[in-house]
C-alpha cells in the first residue's frame, strides 16, 4: 500500500499535489512519500516482532538520499551498506555505527580501515582471501573486526538474472561445503571474531520457497558449525522480499508471510537475527514525475517522448522491468504508445505498445513504484543533469537533492594543459 492516490482528478502524494509541484521545482523529479516509507518499515518490524531482538538493517543501495535513511534511521532502523560513501550516508542519516553491517564482494583495504574506525557492527565477508585482507587491516589498526561469512547456498531464487545472487555461478559468497573450512579459518586470524553466517540470494523475489530451502541450509550449516566447536551467534537472512510493480498481477508474499516462515525455520537455531530489506521498504513510496516533450506518430507505433530517460530511471531498459504508468492529471481514455526518453539509445524505452491513459505534449506522467533503484541508479548519460528528489511529508515537502547543475556538471572536467592554451 502507498500513499500516492488520486484527489478529484489529480494524483497526490500524501497532502501534496504532484502538478503544482511539479511546475514549483521542475521535471524530470523524484517524489518520495513519508508516510509510505515509515508504513513498509513498521509492517516489516511488526511482522518479525515475535522475534528477539532482530536487526533490521535497511540496504542502503536501494535508495541512498540521506533523508530517506535518516526517515528509517529515526524509526530504529540500522543499515546495509556496500561502499564506503554508502556507511558515510548512513552515519551523516543518523544511523549509529552499532547497526551498521559493511557487505560486498570487493571491499578494499581503505573500506575496511574507514568501517573499522567507525566501529561497525559487522562485516560480511565474502571468501577466504577477503578473510586474510581484514585481518591484516584490523591488526595493524589495533581493531577486532566482527565477521559473518556470506554463504552462497547453490539456491535458484527464481527472479531475473540480473538480480539473481545465490547460484553457484554468481560471483557473491562462499559455496556452502566450503564454508567450515572459511568459518574455522576466521576464527583463528588475528583480528577477526568470527560471529556468524548470512546469506542474501537475490532481489524482487516473489516466492517465498527458495527462502525457505536456503533458511534450511543456513540452519544445517550453523548446526554443523556448532558440531565443530565454532561459535555462532548471528544470522544474516539478507533482503529481497519482492514488490508489486504492476496492477492485476499476482501479490508477492507479504511481510506477514514472510515473518511466519523466518519464525518456524529458524526457532532453534539461537541467535541474533539480521535482515537487509531495500525494495520493500522504500519501492512503492517513490515516483518519478516527467513531463510529455512531444508525441511522435511513427511508421510502425506513437512514440510519447518524455523528458526523463534511461539515464534517470534505469531498471526498465537494463532489466526489461515493468512501472506502472499514470497521467498525473487524465483527460479521460487511452491510447496505445511506446514511452521513450531523450536519450540516443534504442534501449531509452520505458515501455512499448503500451495502453496508458491519453497524454498530450506538455501533460505529466508519473512512473509508478520508482522509489528503489531509481534515483540511486541514475547517470548523466547525454549530459544530462541528476535530477532532484523531493520528500513529502503529509502536506509539507522538502527538496532532498536539488537538481544537478550544468555549469557544476562542466565545472567537473578539467581542460589538459596542453589543450588551454589557444
Ligand atoms: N543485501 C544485499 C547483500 C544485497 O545485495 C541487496 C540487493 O541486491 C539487498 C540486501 C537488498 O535487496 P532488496 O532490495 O531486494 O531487499
Amino acid at each position: 500500500m502507498d500513499h500516492f492516490a488520486d484527489r478529484g482528478g489529480a494524483l497526490f502524494a500524501e497532502d501534496v499535489d504532484l502538478t503544482a509541484l511539479a511546475d514549483e521545482v521542475g521535471t524530470p523529479l523524484y517524489v518520495y512519500s513519508t508516510a509510505t516509507i515509515e508504513r513498509h518499515y513498521r509492517v516489516f518490524a511488526e511482522a518479525l516482532a515475535g522475534l528477539n531482538d532482530p536487526l533490521i538493517a535497511y540496504a542502503v543501495k536501494a535508495n541512498p538520499n540521506l533523508s530517506v535513511i535518516a526517515t528509517l534511521a529515526r524509526l530504529g532502523a540500522g543499515a546495509d551498506v556496500v561502499s564506503e560513501g554508502e556507511m558515510r550516508r548512513a552515519l551523516a542519516a543518523g544511523v549509529p555505527p552499532g547497526r551498521i553491517v559493511f557487505s560486498g564482494v570487493g571491499k578494499t583495504r581503505g573500506e575496511m580501515a574507514a568501517a573499522l574506525a567507525a566501529g561497525i557492527y559487522q562485516f560480511n565477508v565474502e571468501g577466504e582471501a577477503e578473510l586474510h585482507v581484514l585481518s591484516d587491516v584490523a591488526v595493524a589498526l589495533g581493531q577486532t573486526a566482527a565477521v559473518a561469512l556470506r554463504v552462497n547456498p547453490g539456491v535458484d531464487a527464481k527472479t531475473h538474472a540480473k538480480i539473481s545472487t545465490g547460484r553457484a555461478e554468481n560471483k557473491f559468497g562462499i559455496a556452502i561445503d566450503r564454508v567450515p573450512h572459511a568459518y574455522a579459518l576466521a576464527a583463528s586470524l588475528p583480528g577477526l571474531r568470527a560471529v556468524g553466517v548470512g546469506a542474501h540470494i537475490g532481489s524482487q523475489l516473489t516466492d517465498l520457497a527458495p527462502l525457505e530451502a536456503t533458511f534450511a541450509l543456513l540452519g544445517d550449516l550453523v548446526a554443523r558449525l556448532r558440531t565443530a566447536g565454532l561459535a555462532v551467534e548471528r544470522v544474516d537472512l539478507g533482503g529481497g522480499l519482492g514488490i508489486p510493480y504492476r496492477t492485476g498481477d499476482a501479490a508477492p508474499p507479504t511481510p506477514a508471510d514472510y515473518g511466519a516462515l523466518v519464525a518456524r525455520a529458524t526457532a532453534r537455531w539461537d541467535v541474533r537475527l539480521m535482515f537487509e530489506p531495500g525494495r520493500m521498504i522504500v519501492g512503492n513510496a517513490g515516483v518519478l514525475v516527467t513531463r510529455v516533450v512531444t508525441i511522435k506518430p511513427g511508421e510502425a507505433r506513437s512514440f510519447v517522448v518524455v523528458d526523463a530517460a534511461m539515464n534517470d530511471l534505469l531498471r526498465p531498459a537494463l532489466y526489461g522491468a515493468w512501472h506502472d504508468i499514470r497521467a498525473v492529471t487524465p483527460r479521460g481514455g487511452t491510447m496505445v504508445a511506446t514511452i521513450v526518453g531523450p536519450v540516443c539509445e534504442t534501449g531509452d524505452t520505458f515501455a512499448e505498445d503500451r495502453t496508458i491513459d491519453r497524454v498530450d505534449a506538455g501533460d505529466l506522467i508519473a512512473f509508478m513504484t520508482a522509489g528503489a533503484y531509481g534515483a540511486t541508479m541514475a547517470s548523466t548519460y547525454n549530459s544530462r543533469p541528476l535530477v532532484p528528489e523531493v520528500l513529502v511529508d503529509g502536506a509539507d515537502w522538502a527538496i532532498v537533492r536539488p537538481r544537478e547543475d550544468i555549469a557544476a556538471q562542466l565545472a567537473r572536467d578539467r581542460i589538459a594543459p596542453w589543450l588551454s592554451n589557444h
